[in-house]
């Protein structure tokens, strides 16, 4: 009999997903089958579940990237991985590897990329298939549940914060304390910067203070730009916009300091107004920053294995992903729900 799994597929934009038992997948030379323990549940993931962006998947699929699990089968010809190894399968689930993106470090915008859980099928299933070249290569200190958020969550919000420029001893804009921001917050405390934390939550701007925030504004006051402005003595010197809100980003450029960097993360749908003079006159730089390379991923990992960056997770079963998703729509998660395949 042909051995079967549990996955939750995505059959139509903006519909309840649809769990169904289908053969689990097998192998072919150059790839890997993964037992899923952890998938954590991203923003992103609704997003690809709506239909909200220019470039859709093609239907029915299975969303997730923050799967983790074990190695239980190889096709022909791996060597990156062993049978037992912990892995990750994340948004970045391929690439060619040999044009000028893939040799600078700049993989996720290979025109060949793949992305786990959007071109391929991903981690909301009790199996994966994965390239093993791109697999994140979990520390052995790491718990699988723990780890899920950190290889989209953690390598976005890192990465981000590099790419902001900003460095120790000056102040960032975190805008967003969701799954990422938990955890930006918490990066760039590690990496010497003064926080200020942005949200329109109070649970969310209380918990980055406990996370380590030096300040904290309520992106819902009319004049939350001038108080990032008076906090930081002009702006902050790097911006991270998580935020899967349009509102945030036209605010963010504002609270960016002259020579300043706002990077922007979050994928609402639709455009932000850019205030031109303002942008020109300050020497702003604007800049959009999309998961990371397989270096970055090794980097933030890094800084959970040293106890500097724990995600705060929620644990739930794949057959709870339609109430999840209702409540990360809603704004209801306090910071990341992780699926786990362990309690099933
Ligand atoms: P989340 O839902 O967990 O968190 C979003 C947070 O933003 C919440 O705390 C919410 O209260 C807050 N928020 C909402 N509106 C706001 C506003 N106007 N100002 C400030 N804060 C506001 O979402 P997440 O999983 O952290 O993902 C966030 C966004 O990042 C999504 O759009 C997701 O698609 C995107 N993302 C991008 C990348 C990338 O590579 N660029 C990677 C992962 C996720
Ligand atoms: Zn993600
Ligand atoms: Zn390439």
């Amino acid at each position: 009999m042909t051995p079967t799994m549990q996955a939750a597929f995505v059959e139509q934009f903006g519909q309840p997903l649809v769990i169904r038992d289908v053969p689990v997948p097998q192998p072919v030379p150059g790839q890997i089958l993964v037992k899923t323990e952890a998938c954590g549940v991203c923003h992103t993931d609704l997003h690809a579940a709506s239909g909200d962006w220019p470039l859709k998947p093609k239907l029915p699929f299975i969303p997730g990237h923050e799967g983790i699990g074990i190695v239980v089968a190889m096709g022909a010809g791996v060597t990156a991985v062993k049978e037992g190894d912990r892995v990750g399968v994340p948004w970045l689930y391929s690439a060619c590897g040999h044009c000028e993106y893939c040799l600078a470090g700049h993989e996720p915008v290979c025109p060949d990329a793949q992305f786990g859980g959007f071109t391929r099928n991903g981690g909301f299933a009790d199996f994966i298939l994965a390239d093993p070249n791109y697999v994140a290569h979990i520390p052995a200190t790491l718990d699988a549940r723990a780890a899920a958020p950190l290889i989209c969550a953690g390598i976005t919000s890192y990465k981000g914060i590099k790419e902001t420029g900003a460095r120790p001893g000056q102040w960032i804009v975190i805008s967003g304390i969701g799954g990422l921001g938990h955890l930006a917050v918490q990066y760039a405390k590690a990496m010497g910067l003064h926080v200020c934390a942005v949200d329109i939550d109070e649970r969310k701007l209380a918990h980055a203070t406990r996370l380590g925030a030096d300040a904290t504004v309520d992106a819902r006051m009319g004049n939350a730009v001038e108080l990032v402005r008076k906090v930081t003595g002009g702006g902050a010197h790097g911006v991270l916009i998580t935020a899967p809100s349009l509102p945030a980003f036209r605010q963010g450029v504002g609270m960016t300091r002259k020579f300043g960097t706002c990077v922007l993360v979050g994928l609402p749908a639709g455009e932000f107004p850019t205030p031109l003079f303002d942008v020109v006159a300050n020497c702003i730089t604007i800049r959009g920053s999309f998961v990371g390379g397989r270096l970055d991923m090794a980097e933030a990992l890094a800084f959970a294995v040293d106890g500097k960056v724990k995600a705060d997770i929620e644990l739930q079963r794949l057959a709870d992903i339609n109430s999840v998703f209702a409540r990360l729509k809603s704004g209801d998660v306090p910071s990341r729900v992780v699926l786990d395949f362990s309690a099933a």
